[in-house]
Formats: structure tokens, C-alpha cells, sequence
């Protein structure tokens, strides 16, 4: 009938054509039953569910192999390391636990010092007595380091340090970090340069004495310094804002904190401050510091000249010699000498003893801003007694601790408030927004104007470089 109707011809057209669509179906039915035997197929076998199973099964594989080349990866390290710890460690740790770590594994031990001849007076280096020629060749030699940055603005450098091993208890290193941070916080807003040392240059100068070599060696080694100002590491800025009235000091060539008459009339022990001084680079600098060292030498010197002092001075705890009773020392008994061009000064904190500071930051937040440097916004704060790095102090730790913690966040209050941020209270080490995030950054001025502060602007030069 369908042979009458199309023709032979056409009749088996369809018929080679049905049986080539049967193959053609047959494979196709193959490829599903092959596929879901390879990666299972969903639950009711629905060509969507295949769909899904396909594409999880390709984006998991790609997924999954970098994941398993970091493990390699890992795997590879962590060999590495562990062989690496146990030949540093003469096969005796392996662990990757800091806590349980003795950590004095690591430290050399490298025998007790040379003893120096007793015979043989203490000297911080060979005797120089034409600096001021010298620097003054090198500062006409090299015009490009001046002494001075502005007309009053002298070139200054920061020296802090503290012992070249950590702490003696565990949380006294967190405090130098955040000393120094306070520091370099500072000195960036003021175009001060800072050093921090660790090496002790003079085995016989440890402890508090160890800045006097070290101060000869930078005031050398730096001609273009004209004010080195020593500061210790238990000491922080609380104003970020107060700029050394430096013209004040332009015919002085040390500037502590402290009273004239607690000094030369009453011999008082604390009627200045050796824990942050200005010390110009000079002659006379060099010369105060050889008649300041000579009691200094640990052993038998320091302690027999704290007998001295001891006896000399009012309020003297006994105690070996200390840098700061040498100098009112040698201030009181030479006075003619060196008095006119050592100013005390007390019109701003230079130095500012914490007993007498902290408790009042409230206050000071309450009525007055930073700026003023003095008891009104103190520049610095000194944990004099603390000894936050030691093993004991003069004063019970957790209130040291505390109030150290209270003068860092008083003083980085100001340097958060530039970025809009504040800590939320004293005691917090958490900070809080004080100013909405704006569209117009450069239209943001901070209160204080510490971010591009008039002191710290350098007038480009116009010549051509
Ligand atoms: N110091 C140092 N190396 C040492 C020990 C102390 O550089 O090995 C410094 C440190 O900056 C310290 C300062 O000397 O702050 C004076 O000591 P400290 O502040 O403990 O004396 P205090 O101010 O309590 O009298
Ligand atoms: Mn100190």
C-alpha cells in the first residue's frame, strides 16, 4: 500500500532511514546508562537532575585540586621545617608549640664579660677636643644634611633603647612595642628621626648608664644632628600636638626636666630627670659626657660612688650609682662649670612623673586639648620605678600596668582621632568611630591638624635636581 503510494524507490529511503535512527537512539540510551553508572544518576532520573549532577561533578573536581595541592604543598613545609628544627636544635625539639618552647634554647650563652683593669680610669673613647671645628667642616662639606631644618626648627634624632634580651616577664616586651609605637607616632608627626638600641657598646656601662656610650657614638656618627634627645623606653608622648618651643634653647646645650633650686640649692636627688633630655651636638656636649661617666663602671665604682651620693644628696635611697644622681652631682658641685648651659626646665613636661599624672587624665579630656604640654595636657609620661621589663619594681605592677596602658591610649587617642577613630574608653583597647566616612576624603580636616602639621613642612628647594 505504501509502496503503491511512494515507489519502491522512496519505500526503502525510509526504511534505511527508520534503521539508522534505531542505532542512533540505541547509542544515545547507551551514553545516558553509561554516564549515570559513572557518576550516579538523581533520584528520579530526571534529565534536569542529570544536568545538576554533571555540573557539581565538574566544578567539585576543579574545587578539589588545588585544595589538594596546597595540602601538598603544606605537607612539602611542614617536612621542611621539622627537619630544619631538628638539626638547628641538636635533635632535641621538634615541637611547633610556642608556649611550652624554652626559648633560653636559643640564646648563646657566651661567657661572662672581659674584667676590665681597675687600675685603669674609665674612658667612653679617645679624647676629642676640636668637635666643633670638625662638624662644623662636615656640615659646610655635605650641604644637603643641614643641622637645621627651618630657621628654628633644628634637625633632631630620637634615641630609645632598651637590654638586648626580653624581658623578664612575659607582657614586658608588649610594653616596649607599644612604648615605641608611641614614639614613632610622635616623631613622624614632628620630622623627628628615632633610633632604637639594643646592643650594649660598653659591657662596663650596663643598665641605666648604658646611653652615655651610645649617645657619644650617634652625636659622632651624625654631625647633621644638631639636638639628640634621649628618652626611655618607660616613657610616652601624651601630647602629640606640643612642638619643643626649640628657640627657647638656642643658647643652652642641655635641657632636662627639673628646678633650679631643687638641684643647686637643695641637692635633692630628684630635682631633675635623666629619663628624657634634649643634649646639642657639640664640644661641651662630649666634655659633659666624660666628666658624667666616670661613675658609671659596674663592680666596685658604682657601687662605692653610691655611697657618695647617698650621703650628698637629699632623699637618696641607698642604691649603687645611677646616671641621674651623677648629673645633679656633678651640677651641684659644678655648678660654674657647666650651669650656664644647662636649662632646667619645668614651664611643660618634658619629663612628667606618672604618680602625679595619670590619675587626672579625665579631667584634663574634660577641660583642656592637647597642645599644651604642660599640667594641662602633659607631653610626656614617665613610669619612673615601674620597670615594666624587670622582675620587681618600686611600685605594685598592677597599677603600673594599668596606668601604662591608660597613658598610651591618652596619647593615641590623638593619633586615631587624624583617621576618625578613638579608643572607647581609657582602659579600652578597643576603638569606636568619631567621624562619618566621607565621599571627599581631602575635605576631612583631623581637629588637631596633625596630619600635615606647619613644624613638620619642608620647603622644597628650587634648584633643579
Ligand atoms: N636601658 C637600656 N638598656 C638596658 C637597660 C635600660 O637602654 O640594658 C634604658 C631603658 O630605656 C630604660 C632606661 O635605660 O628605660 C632607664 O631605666 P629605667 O627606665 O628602668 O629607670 P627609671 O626611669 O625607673 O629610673
Ligand atoms: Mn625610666
Amino acid at each position: 500500500m505504501l509502496e503503491r503510494c511512494l515507489g519502491t524507490h522512496r519505500v526503502r529511503q525510509m526504511q534505511r532511514a527508520i534503521r539508522h535512527g534505531k542505532i542512533t537512539i540505541l547509542c544515545l540510551f547507551m551514553t545516558v546508562i553509561v554516564l549515570r553508572g559513572t557518576i550516579g544518576a538523581g533520584k528520579f532520573g530526571t534529565p534536569e537532575q542529570d544536568l545538576n549532577e554533571l555540573r557539581e561533578f565538574y566544578t567539585h573536581r576543579k574545587r578539589v585540586e588545588p585544595h589538594r595541592v596546597l595540602e601538598e604543598v603544606q605537607t612539602t613545609t611542614t617536612t621542611t621545617t621539622t627537619t630544619a628544627t631538628n638539626e638547628d636544635s641538636s635533635g632535641s625539639t621538634n615541637s611547633n608549640n610556642y608556649e611550652t618552647f624554652d626559648v633560653s634554647k636559643i640564646f648563646v650563652h657566651e661567657g661572662a664579660d672581659e674584667k676590665p683593669d681597675p687600675n685603669k680610669p674609665y674612658s667612653l673613647g679617645p679624647k676629642i677636643s676640636d668637635w666643633d671645628e670638625q662638624r662644623a667642616d662636615w656640615l659646610k662639606n655635605n650641604p644637603d644634611f643641614p643641622n637645621f631644618l627651618g630657621p628654628t626648627k633644628p634637625r633632631v634624632l630620637l634615641v630609645t633603647g632598651s637590654s638586648p634580651k626580653p624581658c623578664e616577664n612575659p607582657v614586658g616586651d608588649h610594653y616596649l612595642l607599644k612604648s615605641i609605637k608611641n614614639k614613632i607616632d610622635y616623631c613622624r608627626i614632628h620630622g623627628i628621626e628615632v633610633f632604637y638600641n639594643f646592643a650594649l657598646f660598653d659591657a662596663e656601662m650596663a643598665g641605666f648608664w648604658a646611653k652615655l656610650p651610645l649617645i657619644r657614638k650617634l652625636l659622632l656618627s651624625h654631625p647633621e644632628i644638631e639636638f639628640l634627645w634621649w628618652m626611655d623606653s618607660d616613657a610616652m608622648f601624651t601630647d602629640m600636638a606640643f612642638e619643643v618651643p626649640w628657640e627657647r634653647y638656642k643658647d643652652s646645650n642641655f635641657v632636662m626636666h627639673g628646678w633650679n633650686e631643687m638641684v643647686y640649692d637643695q641637692k635633692n636627688w630628684i630635682g631633675l630627670n635623666t629619663g628624657s633630655f634634649l643634649l646639642r651636638n657639640c664640644q661641651w656636649s662630649l666634655d659633659l659626657l666624660d666628666a658624667w661617666a666616670p661613675m658609671g663602671p659596674k663592680g666596685k665604682v658604682r657601687e662605692d660612688a653610691g655611697k657618695i651620693l647617698t650621703r650628698e644628696l637629699k632623699g637618696r635611697p641607698v642604691f649603687e650609682a645611677d646616671d641621674q644622681s651623677a648629673m645633679v652631682y656633678l651640677l651641684m658641685t659644678q655648678r660654674d662649670k657647666w650651669g650656664d648651659k644647662v636649662y632646667l626646665e619645668n614651664a611643660y613636661y618634658l619629663h612628667g612623673y606618672w604618680g602625679i599624672l595619670v590619675d587626672r587624665y579625665e579631667e584634663m579630656i574634660e577641660n583642656y586639648h592637647p597642645g599644651f604640654g604642660d599640667h594641662r595636657w602633659p607631653l610626656v609620661t614617665h613610669f619612673v620605678g615601674c620597670k615594666p621589663c624587670g622582675k620587681f619594681g618600686d611600685y605594685p605592677v598592677e597599677r603600673c600596668l594599668r596606668q601604662m596602658d591608660r597613658a598610651f591610649n591618652f596619647g593615641d587617642n590623638q593619633i586615631l582621632n587624624m583617621y576618625g577613630f578613638e579608643h572607647s574608653t581609657l582602659a579600652s583597647k578597643k576603638v569606636k568611630r568619631v567621624r562619618n566616612e566621607s565621599s571627599n576624603p581631602i575635605e576631612v580636616k583631623d581637629e588637631l591638624g596633625l596630619l600635615h602639621p606647619a613644624y613638620k613642612a619642608i620647603k622644597v628647594s628650587t634648584s633643579s635636581s
